[in-house]
């Protein structure tokens, strides 16, 4: 079969969930065995997402390979178990640097170097890269933004152009949002008609409209969304507000977008899709009556997408275990010795948070003395796991200047201290140790015993380390490094095997873990937590 490309755009308002109604496609398309990729435009003119603030734009993810990239592909990867890699996640920068290479090189031969066609062809030349691998039946792109914006013309112009390269290959799918009026009592679809309008102008009639609603858009206000924008009416489709994200695929099934997108491209309409799996996890979801109480703490709980994928990730794991989640965010600017015990004492498992800088840090080793002391279980990832190692080096060892050289860098006590490799870089972007790397776990830890195996590969995102030459105080004293590189013997996980469940990790699992093979440390951690509040009562 040829290579199907779906494209997704969004108008009126962002944060409509785009990366949702992609993912949710993809998870239906591969759920009838098609083979499916999910790659994002992003019309900033940053390389990667890595050098940016969680303020501006949510967590950062890491894919295997190391890219650092948009959170978006977190979603992918946990609608569908489809691993992404650079190739899924474009920026403006990226397109602009590699147009300025090829000019510097002297490829465009003399000619004056233009958005278009220069700029569009790298864009389609990108947006085609996945899918002329013939790895693929089909290839979703997600354009970022909305549509109209002055940075994402490029975008649309190159979808615009491939529509008629493409032909019946191609299919467009407008999400917008249908906003209820209270004083009127009206959803009103003024605003969908208007940015249909919008994308027509630039040149694209869309195949199939998403509706974003907080209430039902009754069959007439979709007939006559579907009379305005010129699209048939059972192609205007509702993505009301549902739960839980993970539900939308279903949402999405039952007014047979997955039917509508294959008759578009000319595929023939075979059985349903094997949702079974899945519908496992929702019903396990909706029927869980008990609740566990996990805490978060870290810097940003204001900003909950600054911690997608640990939330995601617990919530996974908390379904898997029978259990509601009750997210607790507690910040670590705000918490010390005098309101810990009344923080923390509700909570049946506690999370530290990873994170770069000085703020807050101080909150997360008065959480890890307190849960250290009250046998708490804790999961501490990256920097969480530094701050374990500093907290236990302060309070245990005796070293009560230790410390990580990023927050201290003359400490006397560097038992966190920056990686050998790292000390000679002065570029910030695209720089730490990122992606994918072996560990070896020892068979009688606790985390072995969570994997079920004693040999891993995790992804990482940090440029600072346990240090080795503390590590037999450690071990000797109680905190075991039972994880480690096995060609750079990198500490790579800590334990207190004499506590219920204290554990650290320097990679990030929250990155792996998905709807249908949920993270086994998550699993456990979230396991222990259950048990122990059990055991509290
Ligand atoms: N700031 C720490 C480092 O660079 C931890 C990073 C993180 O938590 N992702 O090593």
């Amino acid at each position: 079969m040829e290579t199907k490309y779906i494209f997704v755009t969004g108008g009126v308002v962002s944060s409509l969930g785009k990366g949702i109604i992609s993912s949710s496609i993809a998870c239906l398309l591969k759920a009838r065995g098609y083979r499916v990729t999910i790659q994002k435009f992003d019309p900033y003119i940053n390389i990667d997402p890595g050098t940016l603030n969680p303020y501006e734009h949510g967590e950062c993810y890491v894919a295997v390979d190391g890219h650092e990239a948009d959170l978006d592909l977190g979603h992918y990867e946990r609608f569908t178990d489809i691993q992404t890699t650079r190739a899924n996640n474009i920026t403006t920068g990226r397109i602009y640097q590699s147009v300025i290479d090829k000019e510097r090189r002297g490829d465009y031969l003399g000619k004056t170097v233009q958005v278009v066609p220069h700029i569009t062809d790298e864009i389609k030349r990108n947006i085609k890269r996945l899918g002329n691998t013939g790895n693929f039946d089909f290839v979703i792109t997600e354009i970022g933004g909305t549509v109209g914006d002055i940075e994402s013309l490029p975008y649309i112009e190159s979808v615009r152009q491939l529509r008629w390269e493409l032909g019946n290959n191609c299919v467009c799918v407008h999400l917008t949002y249908v906003p209820y009026i209270a004083a009127a009592k009206e959803l009103k679809s003024k605003p969908t008609q208007h940015s249909v309008k919008k994308l027509q102008e630039l040149g694209i009639q869309p195949d199939i409209l998403v509706l974003r609603t907080e209430r039902d858009v009754t069959a007439e206000a979709r007939h006559k969304i579907a009379l305005f924008c010129n699209v048939a009416p059972e192609a205007v489709v509702q993505s009301i507000d549902v739960p839980t994200i993970y539900e939308v695929p279903v949402k999405m099934h039952e007014q047979h977008l997955d039917e509508i997108i294959l008759r578009k491209t000319g595929v023939a309409i075979e059985g349903e899709p094997k949702m079974d799996a899945w519908m496992h996890f929702l019903e396990k979801m909706k029927t869980a009556e008990k609740t566990v109480r996990i805490g978060l703490v870290g810097k940003y709980v204001e900003l909950p997408d600054a911690y997608k994928s640990i939330n995601e990730s617990l919530i996974q794991a908390a379904t898997y275990n029978d259990h509601k989640l009750k997210l607790v965010y507690i910040h670590s600017e705000k918490l010390h010795s005098g309101n810990v015990d009344e923080q923390l004492s509700p909570l049946d498992g506690v999370l530290i948070a990873p994170g770069f800088g000085q703020r807050g840090i101080e909150g997360k080793f008065v959480a890890l003395k307190w849960c250290r002391e009250h046998d708490v279980p804790t999961f501490g990832i990256c920097l969480g796991m530094q701050c374990m190692v500093i907290e236990f080096a302060r309070d245990v060892l005796g070293l009560a200047d230790a410390n990580s050289t990023e927050m201290e860098q003359s400490t006397p006590n560097n038992v966190i201290d920056l990686m050998e490799e790292q000390k000679s870089i002065s570029n910030m972007g695209g720089t730490m140790r990122l992606g994918s790397f072996d560990c070896h776990l020892q068979p009688d830890s606790l985390t072995a015993k969570a994997y079920g195996t004693t040999d891993i590969k995790e992804r990482h995102r940090h440029r600072f380390e346990l240090n080795n030459r503390y590590r037999e105080d450690f071990e000797r004293n109680g905190m075991r490094c039972v994880g480690e590189n096995p060609a750079t013997h990198l500490v790579e996980v800590v334990e207190i095997p004499e506590k219920r469940w204290f554990v650290g990790v320097q990679y990030h699992p929250e990155y792996s873990s998905t709807v249908l093979n949920p993270h086994p440390l998550f699993v456990d951690f979230v396991r222990a937590a259950v048990a122990y509040s059990e055991n509290k009562k």
